[in-house]
């Protein structure tokens, strides 16, 4: 079992009040907070071997090399890839998966297929969208159903000789759905298509093997997993990663220069052109320490307690409507009260000092499907609580009484 009070100690920001009001911070899936931990690393790092990595003799610069690459290596680790230059740390999520997609406008050709699926983020979207542009493949879709699970019969219907890409999301932002990857990538690979999963949502709540997965791409954001915003990783296999291109060019991705012919560097380096958030990846290897430690399986029991008591309590409120009720989900719960738009509900839950997320959470796509502007959504993390959940229910009854 957790020990739910000793945790929250971790993080100084759940300790404040908002509007007068003590925070109950249910943006977990927009951003997850910062343990003291963390900060704690990122003032040590700025306090005491603050430097630029990779290509100074000096001892601060040093100092930071072996941290960045420690941090490198967490991430191997964690994510049980077989070689530590298969991890590509970049500025997150958005950048892994275009640095992806810009390396495949040399590999596909007019008339390739490329599938994603109908609960993808806009940042799983829209790169695709662009590498069809460049190439002339063509975008097809997974469907959904009511219950916000993707149907596999109309799948395995999309998967042909012509597929090269399948791109999905581990666990949906918008409706917290689990998607069954490991199905998703076996088909994929007996039609000879790469796949890349978008793990965003997946890494706060459990551990992702990547050789088990068998997966060609797995991309993730280390602030929504208790690290810093504006870094995160690709990881991607050695074959994949030889045979893309670089994504940027500049400082550090480079072997040898001249202006007749520039080669470049190898792996993982290729892909890492210029300073990159030494800091933040630093930050990125501590907060997954940091969740290691409290252990990903108490994690997600814990988490589905507070989905299994939130879900029953908000369904106590008349006329409050679920989106994504699939029984395969995280902590996510996606909600709208009958003829109430969900921007006036959030605004009025802020004043009670409640932090939700309100709008179409960049999947419009989807929100679409369900013909609504977007929802109400509550993301809880594991330093959350019943107590604040009974916060939310009466929060959400008071937010209806007040617009009805
Ligand atoms: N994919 C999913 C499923 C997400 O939830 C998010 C962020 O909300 C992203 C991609 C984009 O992540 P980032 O903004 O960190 O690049």
């Amino acid at each position: 079992m957790l020990k739910v009070d000793h945790i929250r100690k971790d993080f100084p920001i759940l300790s404040r009040q908002v509007n007068g009001k003590p925070l109950v911070y249910f943006d977990n899936a927009a951003t997850s907070q910062t343990p003291q931990q963390v900060i704690d690393v990122i003032v040590d790092y700025y306090s005491n071997y603050n430097a630029n990595i990779h290509r100074g003799v000096h001892t601060l610069s040093q100092e930071a090399t072996d941290k960045y690459e420690e941090a490198r290596n967490t991430v191997q680790r964690h994510f049980n890839a077989k070689h530590n230059y298969e991890i590509i740390l970049t500025a997150g999520t958005t950048e892994s998966i275009n640095l992806v997609a810009y390396g495949f406008t040399t590999l596909l050709s007019k008339g390739d297929e490329i599938i994603v699926s109908a609960l993808e983020h806009h940042s799983n979207i829209v790169p695709w969208q662009m590498l069809c542009e460049r190439t002339g493949a063509i975008l097809k879709v997974i469907p959904a159903n009511l219950d916000g699970e993707l149907i596999m019969n109309a799948y395995d219907d999309l998967l042909s000789d012509r597929t090269k890409l399948v791109l999905v999301n581990h666990i949906s932002n918008a409706l917290g759905t689990i998607n069954p990857i490991e199905y998703i990538i076996k088909k994929a690979h007996d039609f000879g298509a790469a796949v890349l999963i978008d793990g965003a949502q997946a890494c706060p709540h459990l551990i992702p093997d990547v050789q088990a997965l068998d997966v060609d791409f797995y991309v993730t954001s280390a602030h929504k997993m208790c690290g810093p915003t504006g870094v995160g990783m690709l990881y991607g296999k050695e074959e994949w990663l030889t045979k893309l291109p670089p994504y940027q060019g500049g400082g550090e991705m480079i072997d040898q220069v001249s202006f007749e012919k520039t080669t470049y560097a190898g792996l993982p380096h290729k892909f890492e052109a210029g300073t990159p958030n030494i800091c933040g990846v630093i930050a990125f290897g501590a907060a997954i320490d940091y969740m290691n430690a409290i252990g990903f399986s108490e994690i997600a029991e814990y988490e589905h307690e507070l989905l299994d008591y939130g879900t029953k309590k908000l369904l106590e409120i008349e006329g409050l409507k679920i989106y994504g009720t699939s029984k395969n989900k995280t902590s996510v719960i996606s909600f709208n009260l009958e003829g109430i738009h969900p921007y006036d509900v959030g605004t009025l839950l802020d004043k009670m000092g409640i932090a939700v997320r309100t709008g179409h959470h960049c999947t419009q796509p989807i929100m679409d499907f369900f013909k609504i502007p977007g929802t109400v959504r509550a993301s809880f993390a594991f330093y959350n609580t019943k107590s604040e959940i009974d916060v939310l229910v009466e929060g959400v009854k008071k937010a209806k009484m007040m617009l009805m």
